[in-house]
């Protein structure tokens, strides 16, 4: 069973909170927070902490939209990581940057996916059912072989055709289509159009409106949508200065991605680029085949840019509620 890097992450980073306050306690002078910071690591001041920096860049690694700026950024963290956790910089990136490394599991791509602790559970589960259900465990020919596993998922298509019921239409939250519908008003302030494609800058990098660790929309995100609809002025203000229209010579930079200075990669990583697909008379598959940039649009193949820009050239309606069908009968006594 592997973790991904966030759990190994989590675990390094105790490491060494825990080594820092047991010098702390003994009076000594530790090697890192005299490196750091004139303030002792483990102050109340907890923006001094290493562990918090590490953290960030990791969520940064995981928010930015292109392989090109994902390397950038490991440039740009580099010396930091280099100068206060060698070690832990080593390890890191053998198992999770250096695509070369033969037991490197993750790069570039692995970083768009949700966060949290996975496990391979899930692989381990299909092979033993093909050693178990399909071949027995014995050594079939390449075409016996494939022919089994080609029997087997035909037969559980069909089982699972009869077992589940498949939503008709996608399931967009409340919060997310009154925020949107907030920006789509104000579309022309914010958003710019740039050789076919869309442009919108977030304030930060790392923005999402949901939460890591549940998967669910953000509490606070979700009283400032309701005082939105109430036309309380102040939570729409207050929403709206998280975006800002980027400008022609940032978005150019943003498509590049070739800059190497802190300062400028944080305000070109901020830039979502989006891609309207239309397809004629259908605005079904117009959301679908259209994309944004953005971690949300990653994790949950929606987000806010994406349907203001949709309410804003009629492809959406954001009157429209989507509900779960119900089932007709008594409910189930499991
Ligand atoms: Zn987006």
């Amino acid at each position: 069973m592997q973790f991904s890097f966030l759990a190994n992450t989590r675990k390094q980073t105790q490491k060494q909170d825990i080594s820092s306050k047991f010098t702390k306690r003994r009076g000594y002078t530790t090697k890192i927070s005299t490196k750091f910071s004139k303030y002792n690591i483990i102050s109340s001041k907890r923006s001094t902490s290493i562990t918090k920096v590490l953290k960030f860049d990791i969520r940064i690694l995981q928010s930015v939209s292109n392989e090109k700026m994902f390397l950038n950024y490991v440039q740009i963290m580099k010396p930091f990581w280099k100068t206060y956790t060698p070690k832990y910089w080593t390890y890191f990136f053998e198992n999770y940057i250096d695509v070369t490394k033969s037991d490197c599991y993750t790069g570039w791509q692995n970083f768009m996916r949700k966060t949290g602790p996975r496990t391979n559970n899930s692989n381990e589960a299909f092979n033993r059912v093909i050693k178990e259900v399909m071949t027995d465990y014995r050594k079939l020919p390449f075409e016996d072989f494939t022919q089994s596993v080609l029997d087997e998922l035909r037969r559980r298509s069909q089982e699972s055709c009869a077992l589940l019921q498949f939503p008709t239409s996608p399931l967009i939250s409340e919060t997310l289509l009154t925020l949107s519908q907030c920006l789509a008003n104000s579309f022309d302030s914010y958003f710019i159009e740039y050789e076919g494609n869309y442009f919108v800058k977030d304030k930060f990098i790392v923005c999402s409106i949901y939460n890591p660790d549940t998967g669910k929309v953000k509490q606070k995100i979700k009283k400032l949508a309701s005082k939105i609809k109430n036309e309380n002025e102040e939570a729409r203000e207050s929403f709206l200065e998280f975006y800002k229209k980027p400008s022609i010579r940032s978005i150019q930079s943003f498509k590049e991605a070739n800059h190497k200075i802190r300062a400028h990669f944080l305000t070109i990583a901020s830039i979502r680029q989006l891609q309207l697909n239309i397809v004629e008379d259908n605005n079904d598959l117009t959301l679908l085949s259209s994309s944004c940039s953005c971690n949300d649009y990653w994790n949950h193949k929606v987000c806010i840019h994406l349907i203001a820009l949709l309410i804003k050239e009629g492809h959406f309606d954001a009157q429209i509620r989507f509900k779960k069908q119900k089932k007709r009968g008594r409910k189930p006594n499991v």
